[in-house]
């Protein structure tokens, strides 16, 4: 890719531990940021918006996408359930000299810091237990008791994740895992990358 010069922060975790909660936060602390819309084939939620939450794809159009190497990673993230980063949208966001934020599961946050290595800063939000998982999928209502066991079944391989990352941030007390991603993001951007 041509533009790799840009900051990235890759925001990853077991789906309930509160990625996109930090992501909304961070974005609100930082305008310059801006989130990159993954294409999935997973049903859109009621409240979700294709183009802005996420492209909503067919498993023939995600397909014909992954052949064109339209993606800069893919996963299957759930069995049948594809999900990935299109290179269009990166480069799309840098254009507009913004520093692009992801919400990527574990495997697809190590493929973005094999891509853009020190670019891009890896962080890892970590729920102070199984349990608090179990609650905050159960709270949000937005998947049914199957597929909340199919991620919690998956939560503690990705947990074990944790060291690969560059930041461990716990997501216990939100307004204290608001203030330390807002420290560790600060950083980051003080931070000057050798070109
Ligand atoms: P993810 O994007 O990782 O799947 P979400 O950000 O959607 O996770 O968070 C899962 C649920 O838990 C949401 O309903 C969110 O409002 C809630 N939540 C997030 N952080 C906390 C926290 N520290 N304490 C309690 N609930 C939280
Ligand atoms: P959800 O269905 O809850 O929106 O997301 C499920 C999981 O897929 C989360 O862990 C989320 O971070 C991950 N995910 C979202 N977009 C991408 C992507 O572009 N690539 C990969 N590898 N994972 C993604």
């Amino acid at each position: 890719m041509s533009v790799i010069e840009h900051k990235m922060v890759a925001v990853t975790a077991p789906s309930g531990a509160g990625k996109t909660t930090i992501v909304r936060s961070l974005m609100r602390e930082y305008p310059n940021m801006a989130f990159s819309v993954s294409a999935t084939t997973r049903k859109k939620r009621p409240h979700e918006v294709d183009g802005v939450d996420y492209y909503f794809l067919s498993e023939k159009e995600f397909k014909t996408r992954v052949a064109n190497g339209e993606f800069v990673e893919w996963e299957e993230v759930y069995p049948d359930v594809f999900y990935g980063t299109l290179k269009s949208e990166i480069l799309s966001l840098q254009a507009q000299g913004k520093v692009v934020i992801f919400d990527i599961d574990v495997k697809g946050a190590g493929n973005l810091k094999k891509e853009f290595q020190e670019k891009c800063l890896t962080i890892f939000i970590k729920p102070p237990s199984i349990d608090a998982l179990r609650k905050r999928l159960e709270a949000r209502h937005t998947e049914d008791a199957k597929t909340i066991q199919k991620r919690l079944d998956k939560a503690a391989f990705e947990l074990s994740f944790e060291n690969k990352f560059d930041v461990t941030l716990v997501n216990d007390v939100l307004e204290i895992a608001r203030l330390n991603a807002k420290k560790i993001v600060g950083t980051f951007f003080r931070f000057k990358i050798p070109l």
